[in-house]
């Protein structure tokens, strides 16, 4: 899964036409300009070996890279991804990294036959839930692809009215009821966009709905977009969006085993028992397929904000003489899934280890996502064997990962991190995620605000290919264009906070890893679907590979920075301040929505003041101690930094889902992928739950509090 980057489509492109024309010289880094977090004596060397490690990703081997994990379909557990994991060691491997394989064996289903799917009128129509076979886009004929499925949908074979539910949020259900259409006992077809998939189905199955279809209204990612592919990037009228429907805002993983690793001797609930899963089928189809069912109901036309781009007025549905037979048939098993796993040992503190993850499975062939960052982490590999040919010594550990089965539900990062839990809590440095790392030219980000300074850093040095700017420089002028300044460290670009929907979700949110993610974005209009192949890569998402190389040069660039700086950059000056900024957001609703009265809004202020203070003393003697080369004093700033993003971790969990531990960031119940930062406290105003409000700002504070605690204690 990717990130929702696709909402801003419309500006990117925008943005484009916008920037296209200035080309303005890069000011390329002098070999002494200083490295955060590097003593003036270290800095040169840095740059040195900075150089030389970007100087080796190359276009021609990330596109090799990417031909060759894209040639088959390599859905999770098959043999197919298993021969994609055997590549990426053995290419890691000869690269001069050790690399592994690691087994989990976890519970996945397969479509035994493609879905039955029928509409009956009059008459009865069989509709189609394949994908077309592209002329042109060579590996659309490939008889291995799989036919249109849902991850984890339920077995089912249901008849019923259909009733159309939008985008299938809560709200779109009130609108239903307002114009008087019940949906229990129906199937509900709704469109993508707006949430994560899990959630469609799920509140489709709360609402008392018996099958839920999703299609991609052209509107979201077709031709209203722009041409479709394979004359442009968007999707075609024969396309639809496969997924996993796991209710990931409960807990992601295996669904069988929730916090423990699914190896033998693990005890596993039973799949009934799992509360992750839908009890529904769940069926995603393409528009033409849509077209004809939305053609064909009755009832209200559309409340306000449910017509989506086919041309005619849509209607709700509901008639009895309008009905959908839908039969799933899921070959379900505990199956085997592969991560491999790679590491250069740290020549001084072995034990810090700066993370690096991607994964390899695909829906389909999966070109953007995720193996343009698998294709990434080849090319950062093939980086580091090279300086360590010659003589580079990273200071700390660095592991790259490739995860099997993200798309099923973040399993394999989920399954490893439950496994390495007290090692990760103990070593972690960080976590850097790649999904589908370039769908085009524009950098965006999400981080936890302490490693803000980071990546900002690593994108100054780093040049833009088409423009020839710095990364940075590119991406602010775009930020500037599109929006007005935010209160955010006014002047400098803004990160987004992680939601979820990868693999940074079980380090960040449930082991209290501090995370970054990234990527290089644009039209990328085929999500999921058997056209994110290579073709599409070489002809829209990028012609020339040399957003991979710079994807490489800056993910490479930052694992460095964190391998080998003396005293690490974390700011947590720069976490005070976001969490300031959500506190006044969520106060302002909670007095809109009339429950500031019982919340203590000064013992908020004065545990966020205690935060800001405390951070800016950390970074002083941070400062300091670099300038002093003042080892055995860096050394406790390291570790408090490292340990500070470990304390927002609650280990009850957030309110009815155990799993989720970080006090600040999870995803929120009805986003699935987008964060709903201070997720409880935020939750609980949207319930108009005061109780709940209070308890758990109570928790979110003592949380600060911890945080505060441990960077004191590096004094
Ligand atoms: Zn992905």
């Amino acid at each position: 899964m990717p990130t929702i980057l696709i909402r801003n489509l419309l500006v990117f492109v925008l943005a484009v036409v916008m920037t296209l024309g200035a080309v303005t010289p890069v000011a390329i880094s002098q070999s002494t300009t200083p490295i955060d977090g590097f003593s003036a004596s270290r800095v040169a060397a840095e740059r040195r070996w900075e150089e030389q490690f970007r100087s080796v990703p190359n276009p021609k081997s990330a596109r090799e890279h990417l031909r060759r994990l894209t040639l088959e379909p390599h859905i999770a557990g098959t043999k197919e991804d298993y021969d994609t994991a055997v590549y990426v060691r053995d290419q890691l491997r000869s690269y001069g990294l050790q690399a592994e394989l690691k087994e989990y064996e976890v519970w996945l289903n397969y479509p035994n036959t493609p879905t039955v799917l029928e509409l009956i009128t009059t008459r009865r129509l069989k509709l189609n839930t394949r994908e077309a076979v592209v002329p042109g886009d060579p590996t659309s004929s490939n008889p291995k692809i799989t036919p249109l499925f849902n991850g984890y949908s339920a077995n089912g074979d249901v008849t019923a009215p259909v009733v159309y539910a939008n985008y299938g949020l809560p709200g779109d259900y009130e609108e239903l009821k307002k114009a008087g259409v019940d949906v229990k006992g129906k199937i509900v077809i709704v469109r993508y966009g707006n949430s994560f998939r899990g959630v469609k189905a799920k509140v489709a199955e709360d609402n008392g709905a018996i099958g839920c279809i999703i299609y991609s209204d052209p509107e979201d990612d077709g031709y209203m977009q722009g041409d479709v592919f394979p004359k442009g990037p968007w999707r075609p009228v024969a396309s639809g969006q496969r997924g996993s429907v796991q209710y990931l805002f409960d807990y992601p993983g295996d669904p069988l085993t929730p916090g423990r690793p699914s190896i033998p001797g693990e005890p596993r609930l039973k799949p009934e028992e799992a509360t992750d899963l839908t009890r529904i089928p769940v069926q995603p189809i393409a528009y033409d397929v849509a077209r004809t069912i939305l053609d064909k109901l009755k009832g209200p036309v559309r409340p306000r904000g449910f017509q989506g781009g086919l041309p005619f007025a849509y209607h709700v549905g509901g008639t009895d003489d309008v009905k959908l037979h839908l039969k799933t048939d899921m070959d379900y098993k505990i199956r085997k899934i592969w991560d491999v796993v790679a590491r250069i040992d740290g020549s001084e503190e072995k034990d810090r280890w700066v993370i690096l993850g991607n994964h390899r499975d695909a829906w389909v062939f999966g070109a953007v996502d995720p193996n343009s960052g698998s294709s990434v982490m080849l090319e950062v590999g093939r980086g580091f064997g090279e300086l360590l040919k010659q003589g580079w010594k990273p200071r700390r550990t660095i592991i790259l990962c490739s995860w099997d089965a993200e798309e099923y539900g973040l399993i394999g990062s989920t399954e490893w991190a439950e496994e390495q839990a007290a090692e990760l809590k103990d070593k972690a440095v960080a976590y850097l995620n790649l999904d589908a790392a370039v769908s085009g030219a524009h950098f965006g980000a999400s981080s936890v605000p302490s490693l803000w300074k980071l990546m900002r850093g690593a994108t100054r040095d780093v040049k833009d290919p088409k423009t020839g700017k710095s990364v940075y420089q590119q991406w602010q002028d775009r930020a500037r264009e599109n929006r007005p300044e935010t209160e955010q460290n006014p002047g400098e670009v803004r990160i987004t906070a992680l939601g979820s929907g990868s693999d940074y979700t079980p380090f960040l949110q449930h082991l209290g890893v501090a995370s970054t993610d990234m990527g290089f974005n644009g039209d990328y209009g085929v999500y999921h679907s058997a056209y994110d192949s290579f073709y599409w890569m070489d002809h829209f998402g990028d012609p020339g590979f040399q957003y991979h190389v710079a994807a490489s040069q800056l993910w490479g660039t930052m694992a460095m920075r964190l391998a080998d700086a003396d005293g690490l950059t974390f700011d947590y000056t720069d976490y005070a301040t976001q969490i300031r900024e959500y506190f006044t957001e969520a106060f302002r609703l909670a007095r809109i929505r009339n429950l500031a009265g019982g919340l203590d809004e000064k013992a908020v202020n004065s545990a966020v003041d205690d935060l800001a203070k405390e951070a800016e003393r950390v970074e002083k003697n941070r400062l300091e101690a670099i300038r002093n080369s003042d080892r055995a004093k860096l050394a406790k700033i390291n570790d408090a930094l490292i340990q500070a993003e470990r304390q927002f971790i609650d280990q009850r969990g957030l309110r009815g889902r155990a799993w989720y531990k970080h006090q600040i960031y999870a995803p929120g119940f009805y986003t699935g992928y987008a964060a709903q930062p201070l997720t409880d406290f935020r939750q609980a105003l949207d319930d108009r739950n005061s109780t709940n409000a209070r308890e758990s700002l109570e928790r979110i504070i003592e949380a600060i509090k911890r945080v505060t605690r441990t960077l004191r204690e590096s004094a």
